[in-house]
């Protein structure tokens, strides 16, 4: 018994931080099929045991709590997830038990496609659209009016004077998220895992202007009727929704009973590759309204509709090479490269093969058929070898570092292999600039891989305290700048300087340290100093902080060369600003202040400067307001400062007023 409730108390622990990934970062770190099979092993275990299951549980939620980013909205109409399932038999089973209830009458279902976006929340009043919002956790959502305005398939303004309540889904094409990857790989920036993430960065911009850029479009799937003139069915509000000027999707159909509705969704398994968005299920839906409104809701989902998940696809093809990159921190990964196929919608050329004990295990080698899986759309994997291959042996796992030829090692405990001269390996060194001057690291705007790699590969940056030498005549020895882009380079680079320590903690590349370790340790030692003279059980006495990772820290801050990068970066006049949460002064105390428009730096930076000076941050202007920090194309809430009288600064403006005695 005990050990089921852990493995609940695990389990929960584990999907509350994929939630977070997934909903709060757009950024998850497993497949949707994986994180399902942990949800319905939760979900199992709950039923069984019910004594553990607590009204806290993920099982008992929707989504995730909003961001900070944007002003909150408690929805007048609550929104909510879906059940889910990947059988048919779970899906006959719902509808029987539905159809017990009905014993005598006919229940008819509409099966819709299950795009796979992400849920807004629009308000119409006299048929004027007044606010748009984020799901959030389905009573509370984010503000995100601005820029669902941006959505071209969203009408500003019904057929009707009606008041409506729309629900739908906001994605982005695949092909126009090809294209979004594309640009970001020239440019530099982040590449977006597959096209919801990609809807989902793109929608939750704080600058409405970006989303503008974007390609999202939106489909409507459903209504509420704030003055109960609701038509009688699901089928009907979507044309109804489809006359006021919405794009409902076609393809849903409605069917006389469940029967129909499993051909529906072993067509759409095949057939959804041809269509230009992402969908990853069918929602099947009662389509009589008042028995919806009958059978009701569950915490999480309604009881009248449920979604049949689709498998994640698996194709064969051929394993080509393994190519070996060397990461920042010195660890080896294989990468499988593959004769190009078409998987879920996307040609796939490279597949990820985790590690070399992984690479024993599936017994492969170049030259082998193998089997690839592209679960919900992440990177697609090499999960077998496949039944039509013929022997070639299996990969050799390398002795060297197919970069600098150091012998490689493979610490106790782990699987990875590293190469250890983390000195003089030009893999190591290009990939701790390159981190350096990401967004998560000190976000140095233009000084991307490909600029990094052409400026080590010629002597004119050794590590990251070199960035700060720098002059415009090295800069134009490289190939990919001109003199505007020497000059914009660096001002960021300047601007970098005082990055908050946090960032500083998290760009040094130290082994097992992400930028949430680093806040931990940051909370708890708020000076570089005392960080670098911590002690092993002092870290280790930080939650959240275990014994190899206070190992890390301690041996990395003891390495004389390390000492030497950070005198040096240091005399380079890199002054890492006290942590985020840190006090300085109370300068601001009593004082509250709301940021907009685009400034120089990350929003982040002035809120921890605002918050170290004793400030207070809002998201929302109000005659409570203090002072409105104002960047360029500012938006709503200049206007809004503007007409209360509230004190309007820009940014030199704001830094007079924090620097001053
Ligand atoms: P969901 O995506 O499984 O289903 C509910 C959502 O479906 C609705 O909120 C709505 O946005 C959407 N939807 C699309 N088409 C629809 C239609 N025609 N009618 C009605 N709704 C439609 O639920 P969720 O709560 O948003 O998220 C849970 C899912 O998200 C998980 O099942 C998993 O796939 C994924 N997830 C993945 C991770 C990860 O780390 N990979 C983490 C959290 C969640």
């Amino acid at each position: 018994m005990e050990l089921f409730r852990q493995r609940i108390e695990d389990l929960k622990a584990e999907i509350n931080k994929h939630n977070k990934a997934y909903y709060e970062d757009d950024n998850p770190t497993i497949s949707d099929f994986e994180y399902d099979e942990l949800f319905r092993e939760l979900k199992k275990l709950e039923e069984m045991y019910p004594q553990y299951a607590t009204a806290d549980s993920p099982t008992q939620k929707v989504g995730s709590k909003t961001s900070e980013k944007f002003k909150e909205i408690k929805h007048k109409y609550r929104l909510y997830s879906l059940d889910n399932s990947n059988n048919f038999g779970d899906l006959k089973h719902w509808y029987e038990r539905i159809q017990k209830e009905y014993p005598s009458e006919k229940i008819e279902v509409v099966s819709e496609l299950k795009i796979d976006g992400l849920a807004c929340a629009l308000s119409y009043q006299n048929g004027k659209l007044i606010t748009g919002a984020t799901r959030g956790d389905g009573i509370v959502g984010e503000i995100i009016t601005d820029n669902i305005r941006q959505i071209k398939n969203i009408p500003q303004q019904l057929k009707d004077k009606i008041n409506l309540e729309v629900r739908g889904e906001v994605y982005m094409p695949v092909s126009s998220f090809e294209k979004l990857n594309e640009k970001q790989r020239e440019t530099d920036g982040k590449e977006f895992a597959n096209p919801r993430n990609a809807a989902a960065g793109s929608l939750r911009q704080d600058n409405a202007e970006i989303t503008g850029e974007r390609d999202l479009r939106f489909f409507a799937y459903a209504a509420v009727f704030p003055d109960n003139n609701s038509p009688k069915t699901h089928f009907e509000i979507l044309e109804l929704l489809k006359k006021e000027g919405f794009t409902v999707n076609e393809n849903a159909k409605l069917h006389q009973s469940i029967q129909g509705v499993e051909k529906y969704c072993n067509d759409w398994e095949f057939e959804r590759h041809n269509l230009d968005y992402a969908t990853d299920g069918v929602v099947v839906k009662i389509n009589d309204v008042s028995k919806q409104n009958e059978l009701g809701y569950t915490a999480r989902a309604p009881k009248w509709a449920t979604a049949f998940k689709f498998p994640p696809e698996e194709i064969e093809t051929e394993l080509l090479d393994v190519e070996l990159s060397v990461g920042k921190t010195g660890a080896l990964t294989p990468v499988a490269i593959l004769t190009p196929v078409k998987l879920a919608g996307t040609i796939v050329k490279r597949a990820s093969l985790h590690n070399f004990d992984e690479i024993q295990r599936l017994g492969i080698n170049i030259g082998d058929k193998v089997i690839i899986k592209k679960a919900a759309e992440i990177i697609p994997k090499v999960i077998k070898k496949s039944d039509n291959s013929g022997d070639h042996g299996v990969f050799e796992t390398p002795q060297n570092c197919p970069v600098c030829s150091t012998k490689l090692i493979k610490p106790e405990g782990e699987v990875v292999l590293y190469c250890p001269n983390s000195d003089t390996c030009p893999a190591q060194i290009k990939g701790k600039i390159e981190y350096w001057c990401s967004k998560e690291g000190m976000d140095i705007d233009g000084l991307g891989e490909a600029i990094v790699d052409d400026a080590v590969d010629k002597g004119i940056i050794r590590d990251i305290a070199d960035i700060y030498t720098l002059t415009e005549a090295d800069l134009m020895k490289l190939d990919l700048i001109k003199e505007k882009s020497a000059q914009n380079l660096l001002k960021s680079i300047e601007e970098s300087k005082t990055r908050s320590l946090k960032r500083f903690i998290t760009s040094l590349s130290i082994k097992l340290v992400g930028k949430e370790t680093a806040e931990l340790i940051t909370n708890e030692f708020p000076t570089l100093e005392k960080i670098m003279s911590a002690k092993t059980e002092e870290l280790t006495a930080i939650d959240g902080v275990g014994e190899k990772v206070a190992q890390s820290v301690v041996g990395f801050f003891e390495k004389e060369d390390n000492k030497k990068l950070i005198e040096k970066l240091l005399q380079n006049g890199v002054n890492p600003q006290n942590n985020d949460n840190q006090l300085i002064s109370d300068k601001f105390k009593n004082l509250t202040f709301v940021i907009t428009g685009t400034l120089s730096k990350p929003r982040a930076d002035f809120e921890a400067q605002i918050k170290s000076l004793g400030g207070k941050i809002s998201s929302s202007v109000s005659k409570k307001t203090s002072y409105v920090l104002c960047g360029e194309n500012p938006g709503s809430k200049f206007d809004k400062a503007s007409s209360l009288g509230v004190i309007i600064l820009n940014e030199d403006e704001f830094k007079k007023l924090a620097e001053e005695e």
